[in-house]
């Protein structure tokens, strides 16, 4: 009895379905998260993990990053840093794509998953995971709201990027609406207003209340995934991650090695981390988390480049 009883609820736990979703929500460093305790990242911390990270590689080695947004992407994707994947800015001139992004292993590994963008950039999908190109085996996101940011008659491009606010809203209610009715396997939500009311007013009031707004996004994506997890048998990995901090004297800038450029945070809703998430964590473990959490096998061609290493238990 007590073998069927076994047998019984190892079949249950196996018949979970992993899903996951990564937000990554743009240039806010750790210290801006523990003075404003923003409420859904903090309720998502206390039912899981958060803990502070690092972008940047090495400072002064090899493996050296700019701590600019599409680097830090990048790596986020790859596992990577920016000397093997070869971001080394915005303009996105020249990606690596033999450093493989979680999509295309997960992709290679589990051909029919399904995959989702909800993106405030169009770049991160044309040439960061690189779509539709033959160096990705031309790569296919089965869900794709992205590219808004190119609409001027939509979203008129007025100088204080309220449009921008306007995008982040519009991506995240596109996300909650695919996850709720289709629950893509695995997500990329990327928010970006923040980094641009950091850009324009540094550390101030205006910058710490597009923080809020992007806690009530991150909050909208959380309530979802909660919702299929009771109405489903998905098990959801969500993390939130930001790509670089901003310096220390105005917060209006980022890019170099400064600790304030270069500590961010990594926030999970799961509660079971290992020594990695207390030590060393780097955005570059983004990558090997999902995929164990996702079980996809990385080819060892792969994994002897990764510089991530999983932070799940
Ligand atoms: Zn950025």
């Amino acid at each position: 009895m007590k073998q069927l009883l076994f047998l019984f609820l190892s079949i249950t736990v196996f018949a979970q379905k992993p899903k996951a979703i990564v937000i990554l929500v743009d240039g806010i460093p750790y210290d801006v998260i523990q003075k404003l305790k923003p409420k859904n990242l903090s309720q998502i911390a206390e039912n899981g993990s958060m803990a502070p990270a690092y972008v940047g590689g090495e400072r002064g080695g090899a493996t050296e990053s700019p701590t600019i947004s599409a680097v830090g992407y990048n790596s986020m994707l790859t596992g990577v840093w920016t000397n093997k994947h070869n971001v080394w800015g915005n303009g996105i001139e020249a990606p690596n794509y033999k450093y493989p992004t979680f999509f295309k292993v997960a992709r290679d590994q589990k051909p029919k998953l399904k995959f989702g963008i909800f993106s405030t950039w169009l770049d991160n999908r044309t040439k960061l995971l690189g779509e539709g190109l033959p160096q990705t085996n031309h790569l296919k996101m089965d869900f794709a709201y992205d590219g808004y940011e190119l609409d001027t008659v939509n979203f008129p491009h007025r100088p204080d990027k309220r449009y921008i606010k306007e995008i982040d809203e519009l991506v995240t209610s596109k996300a909650t609406e695919t996850i709720r009715l289709q629950a893509p396997d695995i997500s990329w939500l990327y928010l970006e207003f923040t980094d641009d009311m950091g850009h324009r007013y540094g550390d101030s009031e205006p910058f710490y209340r597009s923080v809020y707004h992007a806690d009530s996004l991150i909050g909208e994506v959380y309530k979802a995934i909660v919702e299929r997890e009771k109405t489903t048998k998905e098990k959801w990995l969500l993390i939130v991650t930001t790509d670089h901090g901003r310096d220390a004297k105005t917060g209006k800038n980022h890019g170099g090695q400064s600790d304030r450029e270069r500590i961010t945070w990594i926030c999970t809703n799961q509660p079971k981390t290992n020594e990695r998430f207390r030590y060393g964590l780097a955005i570059v473990d983004i990558f090997p988390s999902v995929c164990q959490f996702m079980k996809i096998n990385i080819p060892d061609t792969v994994k002897k480049e990764l510089e991530g290493r999983s932070f799940l238990k």
